[in-house]
């Protein structure tokens, strides 16, 4: 097994143990093609706002350890509260759409995110900017533009992973780690890219170690969906 590459990730259910705050070295800023959550055989409910637009939607943004394991779920006290992200809101709809079911408002997707994740990096970001950076991360990343300049399109289209990688790390200065799920047909395609995110969120860096082996092949379906 590559020793680069941890299989943490996978284990959601688990690993049970709460985390403590700040104990990670980097974050994993993931995310999401929706098409590609759509068209598995789970299905997905668009959020109540309406249909998200042909864009990456934030899945979120997760402390990570070098070794490969993560904290979560750190401070049950300081549970989200929607009240710190009003200012927000039309931003989050847009950028942060909620997709499982049944359809809903991206409150209960948020706090997720906040609850298992946000709360380990507290002693950086408070729940205001825990958003508020991960938001602008999503503006930054513009991954895209960087693919479209490599003429990759989400026109349900065939490419190499690694064109998809190099494109993404031409446009940002580091690697990508690309996910890819499968669709009703068992179609290999592209579904979440995880770009690392240094200890203080302000910078992406080179990952210290990448999520999960091997889930996309050599070639993909980049899925369109509009
Ligand atoms: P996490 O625990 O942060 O890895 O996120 C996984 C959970 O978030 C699962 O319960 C997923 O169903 C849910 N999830 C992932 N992406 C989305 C999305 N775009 N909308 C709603 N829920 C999602």
């Amino acid at each position: 097994m590559n020793p680069f590459v941890s299989e943490s990730r996978a284990d959601h259910s688990l690993s049970s143990k709460p985390g403590t705050v700040g104990s990670y070295d980097f974050f994993y800023f993931v995310q999401t093609w929706p098409a590609a959550y759509c068209d598995t055989k789970r299905g997905c409910c668009y959020p109540k706002t309406g249909k998200p637009a042909q864009d990456f939607g934030i899945h979120g943004l997760w402390p990570n350890s070098n070794n490969g394991s993560y904290p979560h779920d750190c401070d049950p006290k300081n549970p989200f509260d929607k009240s710190k992200i009003a200012g927000l809101i039309k931003r989050m709809q847009l950028d942060w759409p909620t997709l499982s079911c049944p359809s809903g408002d991206g409150f209960k997707f948020w706090g997720h995110e906040w609850n298992k994740h946000g709360t380990c990096s507290e002693n950086v970001l408070n729940q205001q900017s825990y958003f508020q950076t991960t938001l602008d991360f999503k503006i930054k990343s513009n991954i895209l533009h960087h693919l479209a300049n490599a003429k990759i399109y989400p026109n349900d289209g065939f490419y190499k992973t690694v064109d998809v990688e190099a494109a993404i790390e031409k446009g940002l200065g580091v690697a990508p780690y690309i996910d890819c799920n499968y669709d009703k047909l068992g179609v290999n395609q592209l579904y979440e890219v995880y770009i690392c995110v240094n200890k203080i969120a302000k910078a992406f860096v080179q990952c210290p170690v990448m999520p999960y082996a091997g889930r996309c092949a050599t070639r993909i379906q980049f899925k369109t969906f509009v």
